[in-house]
């Protein structure tokens, strides 16, 4: 075999446990592997079909981080007088953005049944004390690629209160739910690998904490809902390379929270592998990353005043959102970039607060003041009476940079900017002090997307591309979901998959 078709050491599946080390067998219908929102949705819904149903996690608890849920629309959104969009046109922006290497089916489901499953889980929270409520997105420009579609709900309640961030809560509902509802769950109990009878996948071996194993029998499916594999070096060499260095967490937490350098080693991938499944189609893996959001105006934003790069040198249309800031940046020198502009900018741009609500008022010109002077006090802006003063605290080269913004200046005193055909309304001239400036060159690396090969009902396939009797996925591990990167003009699209396939996911296995 030559070098090329060697087997990864991951693919490689590990010798079976003796069986004398297997010191308990417990049987349910369903078996669902991993405790975020995507196991919990698919385990309650198996259970509420009437599947006696078990969830098994390596956390010690349910796993949550951040708290943005897409939907495409719900009896939330229609209590705030929102009316239903036709997002034909944007889906297939969208699949365009994908360069058209996704599931369409996948797509589409999500658009079609996303509204049943986010009114099946808003009766859940909100019986359990929480408010859903909708995030503000960035409303600008319809068919810009910075525009978003409404439709991000988010959980509050109980101490937190800013749109995006009650997940945490969400998930301790959902347990709850399951847990009264006859559900199981156990802790702190990763899954080793999959067992197979006759093709079909019938049990899961686990590894308990005291370090015994048990056999998790499966009469209708065993469902893998562990998450990513962004921690795991030699598959991110393998399906994700690029961004490989970036992800530099060893993957030993399985708790995980709100990290942007790593997840979890793609456990449940490789028990899929060594089950027989094929890996996606999709190749590289989509990474989620977002681009620092100082001085931005939107949200889910980066900057849209004037940008520079480590020379001095203005290089892009600045009017993107922050998943698409990150990749530009990344393709300047040294991967760097910078922003600089004068106070004139709270006045004359329309700003809006990430983690806002979609009811929230514009954020007043003192209040956009006030947000920089609290990040000039942080270390994470500086501050000047002049814009030299500025260029040179954050290091630039100040005649490159002055000639630059002379240049910005008389473009936006023109109206029309003859170097990279911004829009109009957001040619700011850098004009009033004191002016503020930032590096931008700060990313946040989330997770990467994707898994073994799986079709649109979250069939585990082979290489035929024919299902795995017993075996299904849900959540972030799901294959061919996304291509190139998560780019955020859906905000909360993965947990708004994890919510949606969850939901039907575990029907559909309880009703097998
Ligand atoms: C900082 C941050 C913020 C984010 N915010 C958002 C957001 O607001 N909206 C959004 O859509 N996406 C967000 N994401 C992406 C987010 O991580 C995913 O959308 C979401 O967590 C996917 O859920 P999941 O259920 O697939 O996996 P996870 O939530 O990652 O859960 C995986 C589960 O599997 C368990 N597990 C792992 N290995 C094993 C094993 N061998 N055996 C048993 N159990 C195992 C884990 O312990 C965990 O319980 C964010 C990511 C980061 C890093």
């Amino acid at each position: 075999m030559s070098e090329y078709l060697k087997p990864a050491s991951f693919e490689i599946p590990p010798p079976p446990v003796p069986e004398e080390q297997i010191t308990g067998t417990l049987t349910a219908d369903v078996v669902v592997v991993g405790e975020g929102l995507a196991g919990l949705c698919a385990a309650l819904s198996a259970r509420q079909a009437g599947a006696e149903t078990r969830i098994v996690t390596a956390s010690a608890r349910p796993v949550a981080r951040g708290g943005s849920v897409f939907a495409s629309y719900s009896r939330i959104m229609a209590a705030h007088g929102l009316p239903r969009l036709d997002l034909d046109d944007f889906f297939l922006e969208e699949f365009a953005a994908n360069s058209f290497q996704v599931d369409q089916r996948k797509w589409y489901t999500l658009l079609d049944r996303s509204e049943e499953a986010m009114d099946w889980l808003a009766d859940i929270l909100e019986k359990e004390g929480l408010e859903v409520v909708l995030e503000d997105a960035n409303r600008d420009d319809c068919h810009s690629p910075t525009w978003q579609p409404p439709g991000t709900h988010a959980f509050v309640g109980k101490g937190v209160t800013r749109a995006g961030t009650g997940m945490s809560l969400a998930v301790a509902a959902l347990e709850k739910t399951f847990l009264e509802a006859g559900g199981e769950v156990l802790h702190s109990t990763p899954a080793r690998y999959l067992e197979k009878a006759d093709g079909r996948v019938t049990a899961v071996v686990v590894q308990k904490p005291g370090g015994d194993y048990l056999r998790l029998k499966a009469r209708k499916g065993v469902i893998l809902a562990t998450g990513d594999f962004s921690a795991n070096k030699e598959m991110m060499a393998k399906y994700c390379p690029q961004y490989a260095p970036d992800f530099t967490s060893a993957g030993d937490d399985y708790d995980v929270g709100f990290a942007v350098r790593g997840l979890y080693r793609g456990e449940g991938q490789q028990m899929a592998l060594w089950a027989g499944a094929a890996w996606q189609k999709t190749w590289p893996c989509a990474v989620m990353i977002q681009g620092s959001r100082l001085g931005t105006s939107m949200p889910y934003g980066s900057h849209r005043g004037l940008r520079l790069n480590r020379r001095g040198e203005r290089y892009c249309n600045e009017d993107m959102n922050g998943a698409y800031t990150a990749l530009t940046t990344l393709r300047e020198p040294g991967g760097q970039a910078y922003a600089i502009w004068g106070s004139n900018y709270a006045r004359e741009t329309v700003f809006r607060a990430h983690g806002g609500r979609r009811e929230d008022p514009d954020l007043t010109p003192e209040q956009v003041i006030a947000n920089w002077e609290d990040q000039v006090s942080k270390g994470q802006l500086v501050k000047g009476d002049t814009v030299e003063a500025v260029a040179e605290a954050l290091g630039l080269p100040v005649e490159a940079t002055m000639e630059t913004i002379r240049r910005y200046n008389a473009l936006c005193r023109a109206g029309k900017d003859g170097d990279f055909h911004k829009k109009p309304k957001y040619l700011q001239e850098i004009r009033e002090a004191p002016f503020y400036g930032c590096s931008l060159s700060d990313r946040l690396f989330f997770t990467v997307l994707g898994g073994p090969r799986t079709n649109y009902k979250m069939q585990i396939c082979d290489g035929r591309d024919e299902p795995i009797p017993g075996l299904w996925c849900v959540g972030s591990m799901v294959g061919d979901m996304y291509a190139n990167c998560y780019n955020f003009r859906i905000p909360g699209q993965n947990y708004g998959a994890c919510l949606t396939f969850g939901y039907l996911t575990g029907k559909r296995v309880a009703e097998e």
